[in-house]
């Protein structure tokens, strides 16, 4: 640390990110990407003629994107804001409907109390039950803003809409944010609640439903007044936030529904499949309505298991919370991967 870093910055931990190794090849089950290659159409969209339109700025307003969004989910394109992944829509959220604080649940998304510290926002984090479910009776009436991932990440495990919809509905002053990157794997979506409510904001991403972790491209759908809120965040902070060829990648995923349904279902199928196997093997394992499954073998710790994986070169991910140390969370990857996956699991287990 230098002696120039603003002081309200010296004690911040930042987010960690699972690894991304570049010396040797892992089968990579750590960060939730998906294992399969965008659609086809976002290959013919990336083209030359695109590549070279980079010496000009980005469209700020992102159109081609909005229009493809707006049209998917059925709602007004002024209902739509862009972002440069998911997590920039989050930190404009944080910027925006702070000043009350935040509550979100205590074993989630591990960026949730880092942006409370880097925007100054008193970040409140609220255990989850026994069972690693969230309790919603926890989230009425907070006073604050709430902010829920559903399913919740890493446990896999999702509230329906209607438990939802008692959150919303109880906060009629508060703005809640419903995390939903891991929808499309199982969840129940709340986007229908959104001609009901404007306190709502629904945060989804490109990064692992639509395979384009690397593009960058996160969304929010919400109330007219709630996206002007969130783009006055943007417009003062950095209007060009989706870079062109993300424009016309993220638009053209959106608009194959087919291989969306396609890859979405093939890892929902190798998802069940992977989950009867490790409860075969005597594994605990979480209901998982994402694209990971949250797992506690029977006969060693998390971190064992975690450890002895990478040296059979697969890549899961481990925390050290003593309250789930002894689980870790596997993404789907490829029916491939996980047949080696379990392969492996087996000897380990087995010895
Ligand atoms: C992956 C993830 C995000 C961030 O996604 P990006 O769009 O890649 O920034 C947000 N929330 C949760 C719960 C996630 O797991």
């Amino acid at each position: 640390m230098s002696r120039f870093l603003h002081s309200r910055y010296q004690n911040m931990e930042p987010y960690t990110p699972g690894e991304q190794p570049q010396e040797r090849k892992y089968i990579k089950l750590n960060t939730n990407e998906s294992p399969y290659a965008p659609s086809p159409r976002v290959l013919e969209a990336i083209n030359r003629t695109e590549a070279e339109q980079l010496r000009l700025y980005s469209d700020p307003e992102a159109r081609a994107l909005v229009n493809a969004i707006a049209h998917r989910y059925g709602v007004d394109r002024s209902q739509v804001m862009v972002g440069n992944g998911s997590d920039e829509i989050l930190a404009f959220c944080y910027m925006a409907f702070g000043e009350r604080g935040f509550r979100y649940p205590q074993i989630s998304y591990g960026f949730y109390p880092v942006f409370a510290e880097t925007f100054g926002v008193d970040g409140q984090a609220v255990a989850l039950k026994e069972d690693f479910t969230i309790d919603i009776d926890d989230y009425k009436n907070a006073g604050r803003t709430v902010l829920i991932a559903n399913p919740n990440a890493p446990t896999g495990i999702c509230l329906s809409r209607s438990q939802v919809e008692e959150i919303v509905a109880s906060n009629p002053d508060d703005v809640v944010i419903v995390d939903e990157a891991y929808v499309d794997f199982g969840g129940e979506s709340s986007v229908g609640l959104l001609s009901k409510y404007d306190n709502l904001v629904v945060v989804q991403t490109f990064s692992k439903s639509r395979n384009l972790a690397g593009a960058r491209l996160g969304f929010a759908l919400t109330s007219p007044e709630l996206a002007e809120d969130l783009n006055k965040m943007k417009f003062s902070f950095n209007p060009y936030n989706v870079n062109r060829l993300s424009i016309v990648a993220g638009a053209a995923a959106m608009e194959d529904e087919a291989y969306f349904q396609e890859c979405t279902g093939r890892i929902r199928k190798t998802r069940e499949k992977t989950a009867q196997f490790l409860s075969d093997l005597g594994f605990t394992v979480l209901p998982s309505s994402a694209n990971f499954l949250f797992v506690k073998p029977g006969t060693m710790g998390g971190t064992e298991y975690f450890t002895r994986l990478r040296e059979e070169g697969i890549l899961v991910r481990h925390w050290s919370d003593p309250r789930i140390v002894d689980f870790v969370r596997v993404t789907i990857g490829s029916e491939e991967e996980m047949e080696r996956f379990c392969m492996v699991t087996k000897i380990l287990v087995e010895g």
